[in-house]
């Protein structure tokens, strides 16, 4: 094989760092902002590498790598949360920590970016290994974490179980209780009630505007959603709660299709109990790479980043894509998205209302007070209504698609802090 061919075969991986960077220049590309602060803002401020020697049960050490990145502190401690699976790398880390500066502007809470993880198979290792990987983390960014600093949070493959056992050992070393450096906490240990169902229920806020705005009926609307985990599950929840017939949901182990409508609370039991969808008896099986392209008014991918690429854009046929997973769609299907007049809620606004009840969590934390379900629930619905309402006006000001606005409104926000504030020396 000529060396020409043999270079042809070669399938480059899609780096979702460059993707998010592609996205920030086709926003900053339509602002009047100096070519040196764009950079400041544009990079990561810090990217962490460690090794993570762990005991595993049966004796033996295994070592892992873990991340931590902070994209911005611009416009306040850097937030995000951390992922435990067999693909994070340092790539995926920085593009996560970049979307999360851009989303917690897009809905203005007084947080910069930040993201982290742990390359490791969470559903090989047993609960006992779960949390000494956790905990050794932890300690080992002591230094980064902190209320003023770097708070995580759950994301894929971590939970309240997770971020009890960081606030755990955070404390410990701090010699007295810390319950303000990590969100997404039980309830009985500082966590904000509505945190858990957060993410999920804002998912469905920004596609409730959608339909208005597309002048859609949710009752006569179907759904597909990609991952049935927290994100994916209270998104299906909450749309069924709505009107919204959820015909297809698939999870990593495959998918189900009822095209009378899934009985999403009948599901959510299910895979409590068996933690996958498969099996569940209230509907047929169908094959989760198609979910996709499944004859549905919404898809909500729910699951992973570069889902939709153009490799399969022009085959979605779904009218609104709810981004609920941080970039599954890139930015090169965008544009086969837009041309098909697919609208697309970005990521940055669609499931901003997570980092949105984490900011709640620690302003309750901070302040030994907590609030009630509604309250919560009331303040949720009326920033990321507002968010949507200002990202949508800005796209129709300035025709473009809701990424590109998002973006504008995100980058301009930050930028504004910047200028208040000064640059240092
Ligand atoms: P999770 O671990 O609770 O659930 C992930 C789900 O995706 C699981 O059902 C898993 O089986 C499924 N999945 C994984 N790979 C898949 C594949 N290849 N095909 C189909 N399904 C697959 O994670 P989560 O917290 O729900 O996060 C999901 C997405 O939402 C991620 O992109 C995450 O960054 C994003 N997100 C999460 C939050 C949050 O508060 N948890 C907030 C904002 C964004």
């Amino acid at each position: 094989m000529s060396n020409k061919k043999r270079l042809k075969s070669v399938t480059i991986p899609v780096s979702t760092f460059e993707n998010a960077m592609r996205q920030f220049d086709q926003a900053a590309a339509r602002l009047n902002i100096e070519k040196g602060l764009l950079e400041f803002i544009k990079y990561p401020r810090r990217s962490i590498i460690v090794k993570l020697p762990v005991r595993m049960d049966d004796g033996r050490f295994e070592m892992f790598t873990g991340y931590r990145v902070q994209h911005s502190t611009v416009r306040g401690p850097a937030k995000g949360g951390i992922r435990f699976h067999p693909k994070v790398d340092l790539d995926e880390v920085q593009a996560l920590a970049a979307w999360m500066t851009w989303k917690c502007a897009v809905v203005n809470i007084p947080f910069g970016g930040g993201k982290g993880g742990i390359c490791c198979d969470p559903l090989k290792m047993s609960e006992s290994e779960l949390e000494r990987l956790t905990r050794r983390y932890t300690a080992s960014f002591y230094d980064t974490f902190g209320p003023e600093t770097d708070i995580p949070a759950p994301d894929v493959n971590t939970g309240e179980k997770t971020m009890a056992w960081i606030m755990d050992t955070y404390s410990m070393h701090s010699q007295h209780t810390v319950t303000s450096v990590v969100t997404g906490k039980p309830i009985s240990i500082g966590g904000s009630r509505g945190r858990h169902e957060a993410t999920g229920s804002g998912v469905v806020i920004t596609i409730r505007e959608a339909l208005k705005y597309l002048k859609m009926n949710p009752e006569k609307s179907t759904a597909a959603i990609q991952g049935f985990g927290n994100v994916g599950s209270i998104a299906a929840t909450h749309l069924h709660r709505l009107g919204v017939k959820v015909t297809h949901v698939c999870d990593v182990f495959g998918g189900l299709v009822n095209q009378k409508g899934i009985d999403v609370k009948a599901l959510a039991e299910y895979v409590k109990k068996h933690k996958k969808v498969v099996g569940f008896p209230g509907a047929k099986p169908f094959d989760s790479k198609k979910i996709l392209y499944a004859k549905v008014d919404i898809l909500v991918p729910a699951a992973l980043e570069n889902q939709i690429t153009e490799k399969n854009a022009a085959r979605v046929k779904a009218r609104i894509i709810a981004e609920g997973a941080n970039g599954p769609v890139t930015p090169k299907a965008d544009v086969i998205l837009n041309k098909n007049n697919v609208f697309v809620i970005p990521d940055i606004l669609c499931n901003a209302g997570g980092v949105t009840v984490s900011y709640f969590e620690w302003v309750q934390d901070r302040m030994g007070y907590f609030w009630t379900e509604e309250e919560v629930n009331e303040r949720l619905e009326r920033i990321m209504t507002e968010a949507f309402a200002g990202v949508l006006n800005i796209a129709r000001e300035n025709k473009v698609d809701l990424r590109l606005a998002a973006f504008m409104v995100a980058i301009q926000r930050v930028v504004e802090v910047v200028q208040l504030r000064g640059i240092y020396a």
